[in-house]
């Protein structure tokens, strides 16, 4: 019998780097970008192994939990790690950035994750990546949460390792991801003799067996209906315009975020300014003694899918997450959001 995701005729090398480019298009990158198949914690995890070491000293900014992650997957890899940690209601600044370079002038990586959807705030990458160009250091940026929601921009930003998941703001799917790689981090990776190679985790087997091969014979058999997917996926953020969709998110994170402040629960945003709160979702703050955790409750009880969490881990008791991403990226879910939050909060 014939399924529509079986039976699929094999997906070739040219249909599979006719994706690629695509992706690179959707990030206006002359680098190599390399699609992983595997959820984005694939390439996030493969660039730190490929391109850090024991003789490494990070940089690592923690503006929510995948930064903590990041840190300990670099520590693993025997780098001697700086964390500049600031609070989850803010972003940080490119000041404190510089500041941390000149206090260490050793570090020779750095990371960041440029929006947090867990924690709804997003960082200034363009001036960020200025200060760490001027000190000469890897750079490696997670821009899972913010690619569709705002612009990510590697080449401009100077970005040597930029990955990127379909799952969040591109609407797309969650078993595939990219990452842009430069040639400086490539060379890092070449250099670096504790790099994966013959694993799964390894950047540099994609390098010399498929980029460096032309692109012309995979080396694996592809993970053809999470590749379809990606590529229906692009091809419907070209047809409404990537600036429409992020001006999509952008609405949507107004919305709630005036829409919060006007229900009169005593909701307010969980990132202070406008400006440092990310496109992809928005955090709410409970009044003191109203549980995030049951307000959510109630309002999926009313409505299963609303694009609602409460905050992660011990956040769970004062944050609200509204994820209005992809689909979900439009006023009238923010609007139905907003309307079962209040009458959450009302029969608390
Ligand atoms: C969502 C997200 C990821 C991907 O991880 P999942 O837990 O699978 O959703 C990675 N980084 C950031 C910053 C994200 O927001």
């Amino acid at each position: 019998m014939n399924h529509p995701f079986l039976d699929l005729a094999p997906l070739s090398a040219a249909h599979f780097a006719a994706i690629e480019d695509r992706v690179a298009r959707l990030l206006s990158t002359s680098q190599d970008v390399v699609i992983t198949q595997g959820e984005a914690l694939l390439p996030l995890e493969g660039a730190i192994r490929g391109a850090a070491g024991p003789g490494t000293t990070a940089l690592n900014v923690i503006t929510g939990p995948y930064g903590q992650t990041f840190g300990d997957w670099l520590r693993d890899c025997g780098a001697t790690v700086h964390d500049l940690a600031v609070p989850f209601h803010t972003a940080v600044t490119a000041a404190q950035v510089r500041e941390a370079l000149a206090e260490h002038p050793e570090i020779d990586f750095v990371s960041l994750v440029h929006a947090e959807a867990a924690t709804g705030n997003t960082n200034p990458v363009a001036q960020i990546g200025e200060a760490v160009r001027e000190h000469g250091a890897l750079f490696y940026l997670d821009a899972v949460a913010s690619i569709g929601a705002e612009p990510v921009l590697p080449d401009a930003w100077g970005v040597d390792l930029c990955v990127i998941g379909a799952q969040k703001a591109m609407g797309g799917p969650a078993g595939v991801s990219a990452v842009s790689v430069s040639e400086r981090a490539w060379a890092r990776m070449a250099a670096n003799p504790h790099a994966p190679r013959r694993s799964y985790l390894s950047l540099l087997d994609w390098k010399e067996r498929w980029v460096d091969a032309g692109r012309t014979v995979l080396p694996h058999a592809p993970a053809q209906l999470e590749m379809l997917a990606l590529e229906a996926c692009v091809e419907r953020i070209e047809a409404e315009g990537l600036e429409t969709v992020t001006a999509r998110h952008a609405s949507a994170a107004a919305a709630t975020r005036a829409g919060a402040l006007a229900l009169g629960g005593g909701l307010e945003p969980y990132v202070y300014e406008a400006s440092d709160a990310a496109p992809v979702a928005t955090t709410l703050r409970t009044p003191p003694g109203v549980d995030a955790a049951g307000v959510v409750g109630r309002a999926l009880a009313s409505d299963p899918t609303l694009p609602l969490a409460a905050g992660g881990g011990p956040l769970a008791s004062s944050m609200i997450r509204v994820n209005h991403y992809g689909a979900a990226a439009d006023e009238a879910v923010v609007d139905r959001c907003l309307a079962a939050l209040r009458t959450a909060l009302t029969t608390a």
